[in-house]
């Protein structure tokens, strides 16, 4: 009689090196089925950018597993329904998946573990995305951290819980089943193709993703603790769509890092800096494990009285890049052609929806879950509440960033400006952060027409500040 397969159920961790639940598959002996499952009605189902990388990472874990030994089957459905339907389907005796961390998956996870426990299935599941599991760092009363310093800290100490694990090479695949075809998934955009330029930026996949963190450690983490705020050049890792994807885990970097410490080749001040940031994303995973409300209520009770404004010509103009202030519009135009946004102008495009805009950070939020290829539903909502000032160790209320500013401290040259905004191109430096103080006579010298070729401010910076001030000073203290 022939061994009943092992299935792995593929998720965020699109990956064949550190990769818990495979292993353990492979570990069992038992002939693997490896699927994945489009659920296009999950709560945080991907959105538009994602849909493009997740087509693009599932054809290179697909061709990864297939040269390993094993087939990659695609199914579209209600995820907990279309695991049951394989099981039945396999005579799967073993199931492996990495746990999910986002409320409702919780749930659906926990339930389908216990329908399969009681039909006799074995089902096994592991952290494939965390350095610890949430409810592994705890304050010493035992309560959950809602500050990042001592967080990272008591991570820190702590360390991942385990080492990578090797890349698998060979796998023993089960029978073909049937399987869906990615391209009828259509997941990626056409009529208009929005994504064009995206293929030139992002590798997405196991390899790229290992691409990536080479070209990161070798050329850009020896100025990071110092550039890292500056957009105008290639300052940080641009991991994040590859650990949005688990193309890459956290643990794998942490040992990258270590090692390279550990040889001197990366320097103390910037491996420190890098590791707090990939605990930042520990840490927004842990708000949302504690806070399953996190996507759509404030952490701080006193922010639901907060008067957002409806105003939709102003989001639109947002959402555009056509705000009048150059940091604000490069960044969103950004945004919109590669999928992605540096953080400094990240905080900067967000504080100016919420701040100067007084417009509800869950629309900022749900416009970013759409157009990045790095949406994550931790990093962006404990963000988004963070910028606001309604989360966890959140911004002071009162900090609210001046645009101009932020622009000339951050992008000194106005290159970043320039690359994204090209109709500002030829404006000279001292004016491309605040186009409506040049004189006409430079205006017109490089082509612009204020309110015609690029917008007059959508709004009085120094006004909307005391507005925004007003506004948290009366839900203060709730
Ligand atoms: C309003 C707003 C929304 C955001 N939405 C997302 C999102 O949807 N997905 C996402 O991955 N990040 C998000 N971030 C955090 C941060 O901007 C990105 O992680 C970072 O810009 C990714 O670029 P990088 O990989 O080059 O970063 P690096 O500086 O190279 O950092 C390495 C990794 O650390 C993690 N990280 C870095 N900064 C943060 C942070 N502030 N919070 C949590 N994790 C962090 C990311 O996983 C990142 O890939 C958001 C930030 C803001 C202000």
């Amino acid at each position: 009689m022939s061994q009943a397969p092992a299935l792995v159920w593929f998720r965020n961790d699109l990956r064949l090196e550190d990769n818990p639940a495979l292993h353990a598959a492979r570990a069992c002996g038992a002939p693997v089925v490896a699927l994945y499952v489009l659920d296009e009605n999950l709560s945080y189902a991907p959105g538009a950018a994602s849909r493009w990388w997740l087509h693009h990472s599932l054809k290179s874990l697909s061709e990864a597993l297939e040269k390993a030994g094993a087939s990659l089957v695609l199914r579209r459905g209600e995820s907990a329904e279309s695991v049951k339907s394989v099981i039945a389907e396999t005579g799967a005796s073993h199931v492996f998946w990495n746990r999910r961390y986002e409320g409702p998956l919780v749930d659906t996870d926990k339930a389908l573990k216990a329908e399969l426990h009681e039909q006799g299935v074995d089902v096994a599941t592991f952290n494939g995305a965390l350095l610890r599991e949430p409810w592994e760092v705890k304050t010493k009363t035992g309560g959950a951290y809602s500050v990042f310093t001592p967080f990272w800290k008591a991570l820190r100490n702590l360390g991942p819980a385990r080492d990578p694990l090797p890349k698998i090479r060979k796998i023993k695949g089960a029978d073909a089943i049937s399987s869906d075809h990615l391209d009828d998934w259509g997941l990626l955009p056409y009529a208009p193709n929005w994504a064009k330029e995206f293929d030139g930026v992002w590798k997405p996949g196991e390899k790229g993703a290992q691409e990536q963190l080479k070209r990161f450690l070798t050329h850009i983490i020896e100025d990071y603790a110092d550039q890292r705020d500056r957009p105008d050049f290639e300052s940080t890792s641009r991991l994040s769509p590859h650990l949005a994807f688990g193309e890459i885990s956290p643990v794998q970097i942490w040992r990258a890092i270590h090692t390279g410490m550990a040889a001197g080749a990366i320097g103390p001040n910037n491996g420190e800096k890098f590791l707090s940031e990939i605990a930042w994303r520990e840490f927004s995973y842990n708000i949302l494990f504690n806070n399953l409300t996190l996507v759509s209520q404030p952490l701080r009770q006193n922010f639901k009285d907060f008067p957002w404004r409806e105003d939709e010509p102003a989001f639109k103009a947002w959402t555009r890049g056509m705000t009048g202030f150059p940091i604000v519009d490069a960044g969103m135009r950004q945004l919109w052609r590669t999928g992605w946004m540096h953080n400094r102008v990240r905080m900067i495009v967000a504080s100016f929806l919420l701040k100067d805009l007084l417009i509800d950070w869950r629309k900022g939020e749900a416009w970013f879950r759409d157009t990045l290829v790095d949406a994550d539903i931790a990093n962006n909502a404990a963000s988004w509440q963070w910028v606001a000032g309604s989360g966890a160790d959140a911004a002071p209320y009162f900090r609210i960033f001046n645009p101009v500013t932020q622009g000339e401290k951050f992008d000194p040259d106005g290159d970043y400006v320039r690359c994204y905004v090209p109709e500002l191109a030829d404006l000279p430096k001292k004016f491309i952060h605040a186009p409506w103080t040049a004189p006409v006579s430079a205006l017109e010298k490089a082509g612009i027409t204020l309110g015609k070729t690029y917008p007059i401010p959508i709004i009085d910076h120094s006004v909307a500040r005391k507005r925004a001030l007003r506004c948290y000073d009366a839900i203060k203290g709730g």
